[in-house]
Parts: structure tokens; sequence; C-alpha cells
């Protein structure tokens, strides 16, 4: 039997690609390569080039395959496209999940880890945040990945369809290997863009705000790497394998990190100056993210391996080191 990954050639879902094959899983990796790389895809896993949309395509897949369970990334993922592109978010992720549920629920496969966002809170009730407090998304993108959790949670109730909803806060850094990393195209995240100072990409970075009521007046977020949030999807997985219940819970390391703080880190980490510029907010960013993960860690037996900031950022600075192009060429 073979987990499905859907999305797996973007940059969680390829991270948590490498960590199902390290831990010996059978994988299949399903993605429209739109904003995925297939180069990102592990050798060792099967790969399809298939759009979640296509009801004939995701049938034929679970005919061809076997599938224990699948792990669910593929989406549309920019908070501003979201905002001013909605309906390409709710045909992405709300009608693509409808139409994945669909085919799970007709071929009797019923158990999914979902992709989430701490984009589901909105301005936060309080820090940390907890699982079961207010969902009031601020923008487009958080509220089509809060209505897929109520679309698995109906789903659940009529057919049985078991789910786990992970809410990530902001993933970052790169395999430890350097094999895969982040990139996107356009780059909107900011440790992506900071590192394209160093690698001659780009002259400075912009600080969206320094008025916000934070301690240097930056916002404020809670930084997880990547192989971390990783090994929470196999946790989830097999917690669902194991009869556990439906359930949401947060990712993230419990410490919040302003802009200048995390420009600051990867000054440190490369050696270079990084000249930074402020900049007006940016819409719909509340001004402190931060996670508390005490469930995941009760629960799932979660334990993140990366607390440190500059360990954090050096995978990331090995990665875009070694593939100042992304995964530029690569790609064919
Ligand atoms: N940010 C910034 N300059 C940039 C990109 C992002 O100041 O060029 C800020 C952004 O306003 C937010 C934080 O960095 O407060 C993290 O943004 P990112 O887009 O990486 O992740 P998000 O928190 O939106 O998921």
């Amino acid at each position: 039997m073979a987990v499905l990954v859907l999305g797996g050639a973007g940059y969680i879902g390829s991270h948590t690609v490498y960590e199902l094959i390290d831990a010996g899983r059978d994988v299949v990796v399903a993605d429209n390569l739109m904003t995925g790389f297939r180069a990102a895809v592990h050798p060792k896993a099967r790969f399809y080039q298939v759009d979640i949309r296509n009801r004939g395509e995701i049938d034929a897949l679970f005919e061809k395959e076997s599938i224990e369970g699948v792990i669910h990334f593929a989406a549309s993922s920019q908070v501003g496209e979201s905002m001013t592109d909605p309906l390409k978010y709710y045909d992405n992720n709300l009608s693509g999940t409808l139409v994945l549920l669909q085919s799970m629920v007709a071929h009797g496969v019923d158990k999914i880890v979902f992709s989430s966002s701490a984009a589901t809170y909105g301005e936060p009730e309080q820090i940390p945040i907890l699982e079961s407090d207010r969902t009031q998304p601020t923008n487009c993108y958080g509220e089509t990945k809060l209505a897929v959790e109520r679309m698995m949670s109906w789903t659940s109730e009529a057919h049985g369809l078991r789910y786990v909803a992970l809410r990530y806060f902001n993933a970052c850094g790169a395999h430890p290997t350097a094999a895969i990393g982040e990139a996107h195209e356009p780059e909107t995240h900011l440790i992506p863009l900071i590192f394209q100072v160093p690698a001659g990409r780009r002259g400075k970075v912009y600080i969206f705000g320094d008025d916000y009521p934070t301690r240097d007046g930056t916002c404020v977020r809670d930084y997880i790497h990547v192989t971390d949030l990783a090994q929470a999807h196999i946790l989830a997985l097999d917690y669902l394998m194991g009869g556990g219940r439906s359930d949401v819970f947060n990712l993230g390391n419990g410490v919040g990190f302003t802009v200048k703080e995390v420009i600051e880190t990867v000054r440190t980490v490369t050696g270079c100056p990084i000249p930074a510029e402020i900049a007006p907010r940016r819409g719909g960013d509340p001004a402190q993210l931060v996670a508390s993960s005490e469930k995941a860690r009760r629960v799932l037996g979660w334990k993140p391996q990366y607390a440190d900031m500059k360990a954090i950022i050096a995978t990331a600075w090995e990665w875009h080191k070694s593939h100042p192009d992304g995964f530029g060429a690569q790609n064919q």
C-alpha cells in the first residue's frame, strides 16, 4: 500500500516525500506542476502529473495505485494573490479538494492529512494561539483553508472519512542535504526574498510596516523548519492509521521572531550586510502569529528538532548557495 502525496512537487510536499521515503514508505506523488517542480520530486516516488480538479485523472490514480492514505498539499498559497483573484483560490483549493474527497469516498480511501494554515485564525484572540480559538480569516487564502476543514468535517460525519488538518505557521528552511528547498515563482515569502540579496538577485529587502505593536514595530511570526513540518504529516497519518479520530493541530515552534530579527539572523549566517528599507504595511497582515503546538506534541508525539532560528536559516542558506536559481533549469 502506498501513501498518495498531492502537491508533492511543492515546498512542504517535496520535503514530506523525502521524509516518507527515508522512513521506508511507498510513495505516489501527484502534482499538476502549476507551481511545483518536477526536480523536487524524490526519484524513488512514482510521479503522476494530474490536477485534483480533474475527477477522471484522480479516479484513474486511485484505480491504478493501492492507496492507504492521502496527504494533501495541492493548493494555491499566496495570500496577496488570493485577495486579487479569490475565485482562483475557490477553484484550486475548495473545488479541487471537493473533487478529491468525492473520488476518495467513491474509492473507499478514508484517511487524509490536510495542509491547513494559521491564516484560518485571522487576527488572533490571544498569543500563543490554541486550536480552539476563534477562526475568522482576514484573507481569501485562509477562508478556503477553513472551508476545506469544514467540508472534511461534514464528509467525515456522513461517510466515515477521517482527517487531520495541520495548521502551519511560517514554514522555512531546507532539507539538511540541500537537495531540495524553498522556491516560488514569483517569490513573496520573507526568508527566500532576503536570500536573494546575498545571491545578487536583489539589492535590498522591504520591511512591510514598522509601526505594529510589537517589540521593534515589525510583525512577529512563528518560524518552523520544513523538515519538522514534514515529520508531523507522517505522525498524523500514522495517528489516523492507528484509529485516531479527526482533529486539527497547530504546528509552530511557539516562539515569535520579528521581521527585523529574521533579517539580522540572515546577516549573521551569511555575513552579508543585507540593506533593508521600511515600506508600507501589507494588507491583511496580523501583528503577531505565534502557535501553541502543545496539542500536536501531546496527541501526535511531535517533537520539532529545530528550535534555533540560526540553525533553521543555515539550512536555507545551504540550499540557496547551492541552487541560486532555485530548481531553474532542473525543472525539465
Ligand atoms: N514581509 C516583509 N517583507 C517582505 C515579505 C514579507 O516585511 O518582502 C513580512 C510580512 O509582512 C510578514 C512576515 O514578513 O509580517 C512574513 O511574511 P511571509 O510572506 O513570509 O509569510 P506569512 O506570514 O504571510 O505567511
